[in-house]
């Protein structure tokens, strides 16, 4: 597979051909921060916490609406270790606790919200299904849902922007206000969605009675020029207070961007459906032009090094670190004298741990 890469470099360099053995890699990297944002700590604590509580009350398994956070290990770790089950609609839990019977295991009427936030209608069915719930929405996600119920109240139209119709947090967020919401696609947007809006062609009832809002972990880039897009063609475009971005989207970004003059290669560890994490890759990819996705270490091509002597490694929201520290220990394990270059500052934030709430029949009376 190397062998391949070196021809290609070949090709391309033969004047001042300096090819190097992978294995090479001379600095590693590590942006900082990255990995587990306050979000997406306090929403796998809250599953952790809730599987335990549920099973030492003799309550059964507990399940998840949704993938508690966008990363397959993740789920993966909360399924086999704490026997979560996740479920896309509340009513596939039926099935999934005939399903659960049948492997000797009892699931009970627990669920948790995950953190990207759920739409009324999803807590109108719990409700209607007697369930307890746990809500591990991220406070900064409900910030934008509190920003679309009060804007949509005052007779606004949202211009919601986000990187795809069908991304959980986007659901929830339109979910607030469906008649008065239009979804619009990010300047340079990467997906093919043909359910969103063009910022360029976009058009809503009223010009001077429109709000625009976002999903909290787009390109910051890339959301500045669409709202300033948006704000050419409506002139009396509210924003509002402060922008919706997270600090973790942000921080991940200016982390990729500091290190990238250092490095000739990038990795982002990341799932594919984490919206910060692919954010990442692609401003990787912008300023390095050699950024790769990978889960895991397994994944790692050498081929992506050839001629390169450090790389730089960050990784989503949703990604544990000790994915990451495999990732070093690769290129340790093919140069023991590597250099692990860590700098930057860790976030110092912590979030609330949601509270169980008993579904409105069993609440006491007052
Ligand atoms: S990435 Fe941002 S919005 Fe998402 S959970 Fe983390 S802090 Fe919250």
């Amino acid at each position: 597979m190397y062998h391949g890469a070196v021809e290609r470099v070949k090709q391309r360099e033969a004047p001042r051909l300096t090819v190097r053995m992978p294995g090479m890699i001379e600095k590693l990297y590590l942006a900082k921060p990255r990995g587990f944002c306050a979000g997406v700590v306090m929403a796998i604590d809250a599953v952790k916490e809730a599987a335990e509580e549920a099973k030492q009350a003799g309550e059964g398994d507990i399940a998840v609406y949704h993938d508690i956070v966008h990363n397959r290990t993740v789920v993966d770790r909360l399924e086999d270790e704490h026997s979560v089950t996740f479920v896309e609609r509340l009513d596939d839990l039926e099935q999934a606790r005939r399903t659960a019977a049948r492997q000797g295991r009892n699931l009970g009427s627990t669920v948790v919200f995950s953190a990207h936030g759920v739409s009324p209608v999803v807590r109108q069915r719990a409700a209607e299904l007697g369930l307890t719930t746990i809500d591990a929405t991220c406070p900064l996600v409900t910030k934008v849902h509190n920003e679309a119920k009060r804007y949509a109240q005052q007779g606004y139209h949202i211009l919601l922007v986000g990187d795809s119709t069908q991304h959980q947090e986007v659901i929830g967020t339109r979910g607030e206000a469906p008649e008065q919401t239009t979804v619009v696609s990010v300047v340079g947007n990467r997906k093919h969605d043909p359910e969103l809006a063009d910022p360029l062609t976009v058009e809503v009832p009223d010009p001077d009675k429109v709000v625009v809002l976002t999903q909290t972990t787009l390109s910051v880039d890339d959301t500045m020029k669409t709202v300033e897009l948006l704000r050419q063609r409506f002139p009396n475009l509210v924003t509002p207070p402060s922008d919706d971005l997270c600090f973790a989207t942000k921080n991940r970004q200016d982390a990729v961007r500091q290190m990238a003059p250092n490095v000739d290669a990038f990795l982002v560890v990341t799932s594919t459906a984490s919206s910060n994490g692919m954010r990442l890759l692609e401003l990787a990819q912008d300023l390095t032009g050699n950024a790769h996705r990978i889960e895991c270490a397994d994944d790692i091509d050498l081929d992506w090094f050839a001629g390169a002597t450090s790389v730089g490694v960050t990784s989503a929201a949703s990604t544990p670190d000790d994915l990451v520290q495999q990732v070093v220990a690769y290129f340790q394990q093919l140069n023991p004298a590597l250099q692990v270059v860590e700098e930057g500052e860790w976030e110092n934030i912590v979030f609330r741990k949601p509270k169980k709430v008993p579904p409105p029949e069993a609440l006491p009376v007052t």
